[in-house]
């Protein structure tokens, strides 16, 4: 789960990473408060969205006076910013984050997150802090320094010095980079998040270290633990049609292509996805409505994808045990009576109740197309969305 810099920057006062001292503003009156109570410029007026590159895409602007900041908040405020993170239809702006700007003297990049491949936590930390470190990763890989920890052991004074001294930190803010990496390290795993990033940290004239930016994303499975960090879930930065879909507890991702579908089990899930591939076609979504589903969860997972307008076929593929074929051949009757269906849909149904499960969908008059196995339900699909 991901939240708002402002959200995250909020998490670090609490771990003390050092922040600037900052408001946020949900309209252009507490923007105007906000600016006023921070006293002195530059301010810097900075968008609130679930995704990185604001600066590029004009949500991120440094005012030197209380005119500009004003006019910068009144700018980004409800405009759509686009960036390489948000798609081309780009994001509303809902939110501001006002704050006392900083004079900065290297931009600096720092993140953690959890290394499968070592089952470690892997620090992530590199001297060209500021802009796009894909492409750091990219062009020079050789400057970006990696330091595993074992979550274990935890992190070592050796550890947080290695980071140091690779990132060239001065002498005079030795000690309070260490203590800051510590802090963050703590956070990361008292918050069980799956990765936080600061770019850029910055060191100042005076030789501090600030957090001038805040990533931080949750390990939804943990959010259990964490009933404070529910708190920070904005619907509004999410996909309508999967937060509709967790309501009902249906595993649901949103995808590009065009043929929806809905399947019982997760491996299925993922087999269908890869035959509807294979058939030359897209798929649309991931749709596991779970082993165990009921007929009114097989409802709400038929509805939503048909919400879905760019859908234009349905291969709906059931293996029948826990989940009944019958019971699941009543779900899609329920829900097709109640929404109609305007487009294809082909179904693939064996298992535990078939026959019955299959009498059930003739009987119903519906317009659906019966396929004998997988592939052949995979081409009946591609070929009624070419
Ligand atoms: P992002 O573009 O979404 O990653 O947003 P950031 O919070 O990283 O801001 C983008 C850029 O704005 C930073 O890399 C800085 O160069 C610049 N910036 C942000 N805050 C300040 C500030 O207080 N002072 C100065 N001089 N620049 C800032
Ligand atoms: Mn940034």
């Amino acid at each position: 789960m991901k939240i708002h810099e402002y959200q995250a920057k909020e998490l670090f006062r609490e771990y003390n990473i050092p922040v600037p001292v900052g408001y946020v503003a949900f309209s252009k009156q507490e923007a105007l408060e906000s600016i006023k109570k921070l006293g002195s410029f530059p301010v810097v007026v900075k968008a609130q969205i679930h995704a990185g590159g604001r600066g590029k895409g004009g949500g991120v602007k440094l005012a030197s006076s209380e005119q500009e900041a004003q006019q910068f908040a009144d700018e980004i405020l409800g405009m759509t910013l686009v960036t390489h993170q948000t798609g081309e239809v780009g994001k509303e702006v809902k939110k501001l984050l006002i704050e006392a700007g900083q004079s900065i003297a290297r931009e600096l990049y720092l993140s953690l997150l959890v290394d499968r491949e070592t089952a470690k936590i892997v620090i992530m930390a590199s001297t060209e802090g500021g802009m796009n470190i894909e492409e750091v990763a990219e062009k020079t890989p050789e400057k970006i320094i990696k330091v595993y920890v074992d979550p274990l052991m935890g992190i070592s004074g050796y550890q947080l010095r290695e980071v140091a001294f690779g990132l060239n930190i001065p002498k005079t803010a030795m000690k309070e980079f260490g203590a800051m990496l510590k802090n963050f390290y703590n956070m990361f795993v008292e918050k069980d998040c799956s990765m936080v990033e600061i770019n850029p940290l910055i060191l100042t004239s005076d030789d501090r270290v600030i957090a001038l930016d805040a990533k931080v994303d949750f390990d939804s499975n943990a959010l259990g633990k964490h009933k404070e960090l529910m708190e920070l879930r904005d619907l509004d930065e999410e996909d309508p049609l999967e937060v509709e879909a967790s309501k009902f507890n249906l595993n649901y991702i949103n995808l590009d292509g065009n043929v929806g579908n809905i399947v019982n089990g997760a491996g299925l899930a993922m087999a269908t996805m890869d035959i509807i591939k294979n058939a030359g076609a897209e798929p649309a979504n991931f749709m596991d409505v779970g082993g165990g589903a009921t007929a009114e969860m097989v409802e709400n997972a038929f509805r939503i994808i048909l919400a879905d307008k760019k859908v234009k076929a349905v291969l709906i593929n059931i293996f029948g045990g826990i989940l009944r074929c019958d019971i699941f051949a009543e779900g899609i009757v329920e829900a097709a009576k109640k929404t109609g269906i305007n487009i294809p849909v082909i179904v693939r149904m064996e298992g535990t109740n078939v026959e019955k499960g299959k009498e059930i969908l003739s009987n119903s008059n519906l317009e659906l197309t019966s396929a004998i196995d997988l592939a052949d339900a995979a081409e009946k699909v591609a070929a009624a969305v070419k």
